[in-house]
């Protein structure tokens, strides 16, 4: 399984550029899709379950043509919208029943057993009698997940699953994903949140303003960052210098002033050492440093 993006571009109708000559290989495994608010990731999710026209470029999916082949693709396909809600006054087990059918399961007692297994795995067989929109948001949300998963699709595509979850639900949806993320399945998940990408990708991309700007692997992002992160012990009035000329991810009070974490190709005039990176320093240093989009802080003025 893999999936194939080559000089993809999306304009929307009113002349928002989305996306810009993206090219992407998504091999099998969990990929994630990192970017700020507005960076195109829901439009490329889009585009991906077949529910948007790219203005231009090319797409497979194990060999088949978004354009072409909509139908096999869709086939494969498990999708958990941004905006998932539930609409209808149905319970929980009804529900993922009624998804189940959409997704192709003819037979009642296939189907039946399927939702029950489904309801057990994602922790809401308890939950199985109560309105589904009734539930609590993390419910919801399982809920939704289930509804993606219940036709075991080889392609799931999840847009931003742990936005409004509590640290619990998340690491419990986290582990969830990378339980089904076997051998020949790809799983892409969008989020806006560095600690979502976690070890479980193996893979990634960083969208910023419609287009990469960085596939790898998370690892190899972190190593970007790598003798770009600083450790400055600040008197006062340096630290309000050093916060207008350099993003600062952390801010530890000290007896005479403060340490403080910068990320930045160099720290000219300031004594400080390197540390190690990690994703949230790579990221801020693509984001701000890199990018250029680090304009000064109103902080102290
Ligand atoms: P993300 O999911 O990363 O927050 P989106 O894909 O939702 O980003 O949005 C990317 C850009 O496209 C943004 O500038 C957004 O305002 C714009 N956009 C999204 N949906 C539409 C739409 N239906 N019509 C016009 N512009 C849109
Ligand atoms: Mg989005």
């Amino acid at each position: 399984m893999e999936i194939i993006i080559e000089h993809l571009d999306k304009t929307y109708r009113n002349g928002n550029h989305a996306l810009q000559d993206i090219n992407l290989n998504i091999p099998n495994g969990m990929f994630g899709l990192l970017g700020p608010n507005g960076a195109g990731k829901s439009t490329l999710m889009r585009i991906l379950v077949t529910l948007m026209k790219p203005s231009s470029g090319r797409v497979t999916v194990d060999g088949y043509d978004l354009r072409k082949n909509r139908k096999e693709i869709r086939k494969m396909l498990g999708y958990l919208p941004q905006d998932f809600r539930f609409f209808s006054k149905l319970k929980t087990y009804e529900f993922l029943d009624y998804a189940a059918r959409l997704a192709g399961m003819k037979e009642v007692a296939k189907r039946r057993q399927a939702v029950e297994k489904m309801l057990e795995e994602v922790g809401l067989f308890e939950a199985r009698d109560r309105m589904a929109n009734k539930l609590s948001g993390g419910m919801k949300r399982r809920l939704g997940i289930a509804q993606a998963l219940i036709n075991d699709p080889r392609l799931i595509i999840v847009d931003e699953p742990t936005t409004g979850l509590d640290p619990e639900e998340r690491i419990r949806f986290r582990n969830l994903l990378s339980t089904i993320s076997t051998k020949n399945v790809i799983i892409i998940l969008s989020t806006h949140i560095v600690g979502d990408i976690s070890s479980t990708c193996e893979h990634m991309a960083l969208l910023d303003r419609g287009a990469v700007a960085f596939n790898g692997s998370p690892d190899e992002l972190v190593e970007e960052a790598r003798g770009r992160v600083w450790l400055i012990k600040a008197t006062e009035n340096e630290y309000r210098e050093i916060s207008e000329k350099y993003p600062v991810i952390s801010t530890i009070p000290e007896v005479d002033g403060w340490e403080i974490q910068v990320v930045a190709d160099s720290i000219n005039g300031y004594s400080g050492i390197n540390i190690d990176p990690n994703l949230e320093h790579a990221y801020v240093y693509f984001m701000e440093a890199k990018l250029g989009e680090w304009t000064e802080s109103d902080d102290f003025k």
